[in-house]
């Protein structure tokens, strides 16, 4: 039973049902939510009506964004890097959540930026870490042939008797090079305004490029664009996250020291499977901050909207799919933060854990901006109200770091996986 003295109003904090923060985390919170408010927000809405073009160009607000970021220290590595995972767990879901209600997009850049830098870090080697340092960066992986199948790393997904597709972009060794051609898929993000990537490419290691199970054999690149046989294509046309650049990368004979190939064989493999990992769990907070948001505009309208005579939060309807919405948000952080704890808990990380938020959060969040825009009525489809935009945004999220159900595939068959091991079937 709980003692309670007097029956006030629940106390809420930025994070609804948010337990005390320490004053560290009251500071980063509420410098991420200015950072939110006065910058992302702003420069995303007009990133928003631009075109691909225009927002990655030398005049476009994107660089002001990314300066006042970069400023704000809240995504810097060297920063994240000091954090013991108590505080990883606690502090990068708070600075995630609070920046994704300005907007994802340009949270996601100046996460995936920073890839080729934390591999160079995580590596050791000093060439690596000088040349990677402070550059823009982004995470190339899929295809034109290979979206799916390359998110099925270990093939549990491919047809009995076949095999992945062939790959348009493949890497080989050499003597002492690493030797690259043929093109990304048009959805590498950051990639029109970056100047590395991490790479994750299908590789002949002397045997062919497919393994047993008909997935492929895969090697980690770290690849700066100033080098020869380098070139991009133009920003893709999108819907949704227009903040967050998309574009193809060619590859024409590059080759490369072969200490710029950070991983190889299983190491390759082990080294996608701790990327993907992150980048799930990041999603989960993410768009837990995009749910926020629509649910944060939905409560203000619905007190300001009059119909029926009254505000229409006093229609018993709209309260009730309030509520709803509220509940969708806690339900969305509640499991975006129990896989941070798992992932940084000396059981974690683990895929698993990371798809089961990323799908979870990314489906809720489509299905919170879709029920706050209906609040809105025939508003909620304008440009002149943030709703459609969130709707967009969090379409994009269904598909974006691994589509739903190919992620979904793959954590059912993990977890029949790990029940047969564990029963002895
Ligand atoms: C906003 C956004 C950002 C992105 N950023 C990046 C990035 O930074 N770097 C990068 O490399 N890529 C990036 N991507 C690409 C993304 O990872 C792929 O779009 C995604 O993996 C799906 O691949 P695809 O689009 O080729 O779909 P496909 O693979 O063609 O899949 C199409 C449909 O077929 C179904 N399907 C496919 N295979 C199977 C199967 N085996 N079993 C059952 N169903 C199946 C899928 O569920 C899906 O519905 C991004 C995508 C988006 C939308």
């Amino acid at each position: 039973m709980f003692v309670v003295d007097e029956i006030n109003l629940p106390l809420l904090g930025n994070t609804g049902l948010e337990c005390p923060l320490s004053e560290e985390e009251r500071a980063i919170q509420e410098s991420a939510q200015r950072l939110a408010k006065e910058v992302l927000q702003p420069i995303a809405e007009k990133l928003d009506k631009m075109s691909n073009e225009e927002a990655v160009a030398p005049d476009s607000p994107m660089w002001e964004a990314m300066d006042k970021v970069k400023a704000s220290g809240l995504m810097d590595l060297e920063m994240m890097a000091t954090l013991d995972n108590e505080q990883k767990r606690r502090i990068i879901p708070i600075i995630f959540e609070e920046m994704a209600t300005g907007d994802a997009g340009l949270t996601l850049i100046n996460m995936v930026q920073g890839f080729p830098e934390f591999t160079a870090r995580a590596v050791g080697d000093e060439e690596l870490i000088e040349r990677f340092s402070g550059k823009r960066g982004c995470w190339l992986a899929t295809l034109p042939d290979r979206g799916c199948d390359l998110v099925d790393f270990d093939a549990t997904e491919v047809a009995p008797g076949k095999k992945q597709s062939r790959p348009n972009l493949h890497a080989k060794i050499e003597g002492d090079e690493v030797v690259i051609n043929g093109q990304s898929s048009s959805w590498v993000s950051g990639a029109p305004v970056a100047e590395c990537a991490l790479c994750y490419i299908s590789c002949d290691y002397g045997e062919g490029l497919w393994q047993e199970d008909g997935s492929h054999n895969l090697i980690a690149v770290l690849v700066p664009f100033d080098v020869e046989g380098v070139s991009k294509g133009k920003p893709l046309d999108k819907i949704g996250q227009r903040s967050l650049p998309q574009g193809e990368i060619f590859f024409d004979n590059v080759r490369l020291p072969i200490k710029y190939a950070v991983a190889q064989g299983q190491t390759a493999q082990n080294s996608f499977f701790g990327a993907l990992t992150f980048a799930n769990m990041e999603m989960a907070v993410t768009f837990t901050g995009v749910a926020r948001a629509a649910y944060e505009n939905a409560l203000a309208y619905v007190h300001e909207r009059v119909q029926g005579g009254v505000p229409i939060i006093e229609h018993q309807a709209v309260k009730l799919q309030l509520f709803g919405l509220w509940q969708k948000v806690e339900a969305c952080r509640a499991m975006a933060r129990r896989v941070f704890d798992y992932n940084y808990s000396e059981n974690g990380p683990h895929l698993l854990a990371s798809m089961t938020s990323k799908t979870f959060v990314t489906k809720n969040c489509f299905d919170v901006t879709s029920e706050a825009l209906q609040l809105f009525g025939g508003n909620g489809l304008t440009r002149e109200y943030p709703m459609e935009k969130l709707l967009r945004d969090a379409r994009a999220s269904l598909i974006e770091d691994g589509e739903n159900n190919i992620l979904s595939l793959k954590a059912a068959t993990m977890l029949s996986e790990e029940y047969k091991h564990r029963t002895g079937l």
